[in-house]
């Protein structure tokens, strides 16, 4: 399948028919599998024979999906995990140890920077976090003892990019590994390991389900020692990808690349009709020629994605009236769905950091951002304009 188109090996890679040629992807739904006998049973503990054992390490309908991301990331190995969050604590969990560094993007998704600085920090893992568009800032926090870089670029909200192949080589240099979390683009607009990251993360709770109906997460690399550590994690400890979940995602993934091009298209539509209204003061979107990082985004992103944040005079008030005059778009913290979103980050994603932070990681009082789905734009347009007053 690997010398498929993207959009080929979206509906075709890694379906694995039962004895009944289903044309669709079955969904098994069962805990555990069945031996011939006890020679075989033996066998399939000791991962001998590479069967079906248990759901909690393997499933074939979690097996599908693994494969076709890992065929959409052009991975040789793809981890599925329950949630985006629990890819990144695998990766963690996999790869550290107490008396690791970690060096973080400060533009990170909220729940990583609790889960860095809150919690892996009481197991004597310390992190640094860094800006994520800075390389040189990343090049002076390695220590000797530092083992991982973890980066998500666009970042959420502000779309602000990192470069890749540079961070690459700091973790090189360094010895350390390089975890991209991918979950803003897809493979649809970005491939991180053509760039040099290691590993790439998912929640497939966004873009890859596409619809916002279940939670879901994977962590790709090579095949070695890193993989094998992180399934190690998933087997022994347990947040693997419920198989009705994978089977979702799987027809989520079916329509990825017409979603995140279609998406990404209204996006910069509209992302160019807030720059030109008198009413917004700046708008973040790396799509946008404007846009000071626009020659990287586009040297790593097919498009700029479906994140529009934009800014408003008057602070919090007038951002708030911006959302509470749609009566389209839905006011929710999710993003990834085809149906556009809004939101505040300043009292809502990023409500519970100092507003000193806040104002460090440029997440001004007057920000709104909007997840773009599909949507007719005019209609959007229509929605943002009755508040933008
Ligand atoms: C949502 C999100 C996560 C966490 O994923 P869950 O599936 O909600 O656990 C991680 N990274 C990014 C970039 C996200 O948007």
């Amino acid at each position: 399948m690997a010398k498929h188109k993207l959009s080929t090996l979206g509906v075709r890679a890694g379906i694995a028919r039962s004895q009944f040629n289903e044309h669709a992807e079955a969904l098994y739904l069962t805990s555990s599998f069945v031996f011939e006998n006890a020679a075989q049973a033996a066998a399939r503990f000791t991962g001998g024979d590479g069967g079906f054992v248990y759901s909690r390490f393997t499933n074939p309908t979690v097996s599908m999906f693994q494969d076709r991301l890992a065929a959409l990331e052009g991975a040789e190995a793809c981890v599925a995990t329950a949630s985006g969050m629990s890819a990144i604590l695998a990766t963690s969990m996999a790869l550290l140890k107490a008396g690791d560094h970690v060096i973080c993007s400060h533009a990170v998704f909220g729940a990583t920077v609790q889960l860095y600085a809150t919690i892996l920090s009481r197991f004597g893992i310390e992190t640094t976090f860094v800006s994520p568009t800075t390389t040189e800032a990343w090049q002076r926090a390695v220590r000797p003892n530092t083992k991982l870089l973890f980066v998500e670029t666009p970042s959420n909200p502000l779309g602000e990019i990192s470069d890749i192949a540079a961070i690459a080589a700091v973790a090189k240099k360094a010895g350390a590994v390089l975890a991209v979390d991918n979950a803003l683009c897809t493979p649809a607009l970005q491939r991180p390991l053509e760039f040099g990251a290691d590993l790439v993360i998912h929640s497939a709770t966004k873009y890859l389900d596409g619809q916002g109906r279940v939670l879901g997460g994977a962590v790709l690399g090579a095949k070695g020692p890193a993989m094998d550590a992180v399934f190690s994690f998933l087997r022994t400890a347990g947040p693997a990808l419920s198989p009705f979940n994978a089977w979702v995602i799987l027809k989520g993934m079916e329509t990825l690349e017409l979603r995140m091009l279609t998406q990404s298209e209204r996006a910069l539509e509209l992302a160019r009709w807030l720059e030109a209204h008198p009413k917004v003061t700046k708008v973040h979107y790396p799509g946008l020629a404007s846009n000071p990082q626009y020659a990287l985004a586009m040297r790593q992103q097919r498009s700029g994605g479906a994140i529009v944040s934009f800014e408003v005079s008057g602070g919090r008030e007038a951002a708030w009236q911006v959302i509470d005059a749609t009566k389209l778009i839905s006011i929710t913290g999710n993003l990834g769905d085809v149906k556009s979103t809004i939101t505040h980050p300043a009292t809502t994603t990023h409500g519970r950091i100092t507003p000193e932070a806040r104002a460090a990681a440029g997440i001004t009082d007057g920000l709104v951002r909007v997840a773009v789905g599909l949507e007719a734009v005019e209609d959007l347009t229509a929605d943002l304009a009755r508040g933008l007053v």
